[in-house]
């Protein structure tokens, strides 16, 4: 690349143009999944929209692969692109909450921790993730599932505008009343259509919440799955009810002689009073054992939202696979428990995350995702710290999947996937709205500039 022009790039720039000689390169280019090891050209940290339109530009000027960077987190490293150009929006941070709509203007660099911190003090929140430190942008532009969907629904039904840098460079607003077919696409078709730069959100009252995790030795699994299973679509929509199996962690504050354990963990997120809580939870925790760890109580929604931070900080290898589940047969239930029992290390797991009540409200064409008549969420995944492992945890990743995805009714969420399931499983995320995606994409990105992602390539 002509340095004259890297230059100039660089001086239109308000934020850090980092490339492969500057000292911050390396730590830079690092992405929350330490399998994937990128080494992008350039690095531009933006800070602001001007910044954000001069990359686009940029990239498109010289022909550079192009990814987008929010928080880092997603699972291939679409945050990130090989000999090409980073637009890395990691530090456009702001958040605005307008307590009279309950509405919040959120930057494209905010985690969903920097969201919640913001709107608590209005007693206010808006449906994310269960890990406060996942970017806002990515894990709302493929859908968003969460302690609140059942009730609010995803986070894609919560975006009520966004500001988008086209890949011509030219700025738009999407709304229900402007460009409202981008604002279809954005909601759930992830980066493929621009670089968000600023998302309106609906917020909800959510203040103080009766959550946390309660486990059961592996022994119970069968029983809790099952009665879990039945008890969910029958239970109240202020209770958010995930299932996991996994290992208790050999760290602190896990008790000792639980360390290493096989478990099957429920983590419940209860919008309101206590006594409530324990009434909506009564009939399916009556007629189960008594938990082996039962730390659920009274806290702020963001104590919940960040509890699992510390056991999955930036850094550790990640291989993951999801699926949508609309039913969990006495047979799929054994085939997890199968597999679960070879779980090959501590931090691995595999979730449920419902995704009925609210959700299933919205019509499946009326936004880009469109597995609204799925239950769950499922994702298995394989994760620890040393580089080591990683083929081992994909492999079991792998098995694990193929498993189980003859009981699955096909598709899975595109943030649970990885860049090795193809073309047709991209198409299978998206269902009968693939053909209408594949249409906004080349109205808005007719060459495929943004294509490192679960790529929507344009109609032909
Ligand atoms: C520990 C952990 C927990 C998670 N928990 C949940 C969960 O509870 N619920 C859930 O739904 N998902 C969850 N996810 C998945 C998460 O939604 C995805 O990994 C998502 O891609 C993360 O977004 P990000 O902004 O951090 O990622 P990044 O790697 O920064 O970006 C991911 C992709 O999103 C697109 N993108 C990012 N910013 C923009 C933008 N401003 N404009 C246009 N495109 C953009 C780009 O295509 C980019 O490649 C979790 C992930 C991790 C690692």
């Amino acid at each position: 690349m002509n340095h004259e022009v890297v230059t100039k790039f660089g001086l239109d720039l308000r934020g850090a143009l980092i490339g492969r000689t500057h000292p911050d390169y390396n730590e830079a280019r690092k992405l929350y999944n330490a399998m994937v090891d990128k080494q992008p050209l350039l690095i531009a940290r933006c800070a602001d929209v001007a910044d954000v339109t001069a990359a686009v530009n940029f990239g498109r000027e010289q022909r550079l692969p192009i990814a987008i960077r929010g928080g880092g987190h997603n699972g291939p490293g679409f945050g990130s692109v090989d000999e090409g150009l980073v637009i890395d929006l990691s530090t456009m941070k702001g958040v605005r909450v307008d307590p009279t709509n309950s509405t919040v203007r959120v930057s494209p660099g905010c985690t969903s921790g920097d969201v919640d911190h913001a709107t608590h003090p209005f007693g206010l929140a808006v449906p994310f993730g269960i890990v406060s430190t996942t970017g806002v942008a990515g894990l709302t532009l493929g859908g968003g599932t969460g302690h609140l969907t059942r009730k609010f629904g995803l986070t894609i039904d919560n975006l009520l505008e966004a500001d988008v840098v086209l890949a011509d460079g030219s700025f738009v607003t999407a709304s229900k009343t402007v460009n409202a077919d981008l604002l279809w696409a954005l909601r759930g078709g992830g980066g493929n259509f621009g670089v968000v730069t600023s998302f309106l959100f609906q917020a909800h009252a959510v203040s103080m919440v009766f959550a946390g995790p309660m486990a059961w030795g592996q022994g119970h699994a069968r029983a809790i799955m099952r009665a879990y299973r039945d008890f969910l679509p029958k239970a109240s929509e202020e209770l958010g009810l995930m299932i996991g199996l996994k290992m208790v962690p050999a760290n602190s504050p896990f008790p000792k002689e639980f360390w290493g354990h096989r478990i099957c963990l429920l983590v419940a997120c209860y919008n309101g009073p206590e006594s409530d809580a324990k009434k909506a939870l009564a009939p399916l925790l009556s007629a189960l054992p008594t938990p082996a760890l039962n730390w659920t109580a009274m806290m702020p929604y963001p104590a919940l939202q960040s509890m699992f931070d510390g056991l999955y900080p930036k850094g550790m290898q990640w291989y993951w696979r999801g699926d949508f589940v609309r039913e969990l047969s006495d047979e799929a239930i054994d085939t997890h428990l199968e597999h679960a029992a070879k779980v090959p290390t501590e931090l691995s797991l595999m979730h449920l995350y419902p995704i009925d009540g609210a959700v299933h409200r919205v019509g499946k064409n009326e936004t880009a995702w469109s597995a609204r008549d799925a239950t769950w969420s499922m994702v298995i995944a394989g994760i620890d710290p040393k580089p080591q492992e990683a083929a081992q945890i994909t492999r079991w990743t792998k098995a694990y999947w193929e498993a189980l995805h003859p009981f699955n009714p096909g598709g899975g969420y595109s943030n649970f996937m990885m860049d090795d399931e193809g073309d047709a499983r991209v198409k299978a995320a998206y269902g009968e709205n693939y053909t209408r995606l594949a249409a906004l994409k080349k109205k808005y990105d007719p060459t495929n500039l943004f294509r490192v992602n679960q790529n929507i390539r344009p109609a032909a």
